[in-house]
């Protein structure tokens, strides 16, 4: 087989199209298939695919393709041009590449699964393309993903926020709960962000969601109610986000414990902050141990230890009315603990707490975003940060927006 046939099939060419030259530079380990069109074939336009005549063609182009043996392999072709009567000169399709890429639909769909498989700086070493390039074939699949996504019903929305970098920059995520997918991504975490994500979901499909899982932040809850009829009976502040306020305030009695403690030169509670973030059913047995040893000897730290686990068992409640109970004993242990953290969030759990007790109407958790929080954490982590913000809901809906994101072939 001539190196002319073989390419004709590599590279799938259909008639009219025929590799016409192949080039080998075996200094620079480059090939170069020059593909051409039988001279008396005819185009559609772009626009209507009425069958057009052919007009001129447009100076020769070149696409990167998949390497042959290693050899970076570059397809070269003048694109025709087509006359149509409804929309003037159009450039015509060509069968290998997606208009405006630089790239062969092959190449672009192995990119792609490279780009999944590991982080932008690995896939540009890889695939032999720049940062720029690697990010407009993820822009590229992404918009593709998103023209695609079907109208599907949307149950249960999870809207989180994310900071992306330090000086308090953040990120609105709005998450398909089921599917545990990311929907949109908004920078800042204001009404409007919320507001922006919203406006990427169909009327319909937002008008269908039973119940939406957040934090107790205001500018959100305000936003559902604005958007969405019955907003407010929809809305689940739920156990992920409260939990973790929990732990804060816990935190923060543990470090002015601690700072006490050392004070008087004990270093019992020095190096301890994971212990206690961690929950009772995953500590080891003996650290559990200490733990109410501590309590019992009253150090501040470890009831305020207690509380947090106690306040874990709500969700567990069977039913509405066991929970309203359940969380009646622990306001009044958390408000007369005397640990000014731990009463502010017991508080604030208070001021929101029909929004808590939607719960048991709805039975949902944050738990999809959180797995997805920790994906995106990873992809901040790989990218040492993003350079705009755009480039980082690019990067997030990619890789976590469950979108079909592979050109069509
Ligand atoms: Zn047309």
């Amino acid at each position: 087989m001539k190196d002319v046939e073989l390419y004709q099939h590599l590279l799938g060419l259909k008639s009219p199209w025929r590799v016409e030259r192949v080039d080998l530079d075996v200094k620079t380990r480059r090939v170069t298939v020059v593909a051409a069109h039988a001279k008396d074939a005819s185009f559609v336009c772009p626009e209507c695919s009425s069958a057009c005549p052919l007009h001129d063609h447009d100076e020769e182009r070149s696409w990167r393709h998949l390497d042959s043996c290693q050899f970076e392999t570059h397809l070269r072709a003048r694109i025709p041009r087509v006359r149509c009567e409804q929309h003037g000169v159009r450039q015509a399709r060509v069968p290998w590449a997606e208009p405006k890429s630089r790239f062969t639909l092959l190449f672009e769909r192995f990119a792609i699964d490279v780009l999944l498989e590991t982080d932008v700086l690995g896939a540009t070493r890889l695939l032999g393309i720049s940062w720029d390039q690697a990010h407009h074939i993820m822009e590229r699949a992404v918009g593709r993903g998103l023209a695609r996504r079907s109208e599907g019903r949307l149950r249960h929305v999870g809207v989180d926020e994310k900071a992306i970098a330090k000086r308090h920059r953040y990120a609105t995520l709005l998450n398909d709960l089921k599917r545990g997918v990311v929907l949109e991504v908004a920078e800042g975490r204001r009404k409007e962000s919320l507001q922006e994500c919203l406006a990427s979901v169909p009327a319909e499909q937002l008008a269908q969601v039973e119940a939406f899982a957040m934090d107790m932040w205001q500018p959100y809850f305000q936003t559902i109610c604005g958007a969405v009829e019955n907003g407010a009976s929809k809305i689940v502040h739920d156990r992920f986000h409260i939990v973790s306020h929990m732990n804060k305030a816990l935190d923060i009695v543990r470090r002015r414990e601690t700072r006490e403690l050392v004070e008087e030169g004990d270093r019992l509670l020095v190096g301890t902050k994971h212990q206690f973030l961690f929950a009772a059913e995953r500590l080891d047995e003996d650290v559990r141990q200490r733990f109410v040893r501590m309590r019992h000897a009253g150090f501040k730290t470890a009831r305020a230890w207690s509380i947090k686990e106690l306040l874990r068992g709500l969700w567990d409640c069977p039913s509405k009315r066991a929970a309203l109970e359940w969380w009646s004993r622990w306001c009044f242990w958390a408000t007369h603990s005397r640990l000014s953290p731990v009463i502010k969030v017991a508080r604030m759990i208070e001021r929101h707490l029909p929004n808590v007790m939607s719960y048991f109407a709805h039975r949902i958790t944050n738990a999809a975003s959180e797995a997805i929080n920790s994906v995106v954490r990873g992809l901040q982590k790989r990218a040492c940060g993003f350079r705009s913000f755009s480039n980082f809901r690019t990067a997030v809906l990619f890789r976590c927006g469950g979108l079909e994101l592979y050109p069509a072939t």
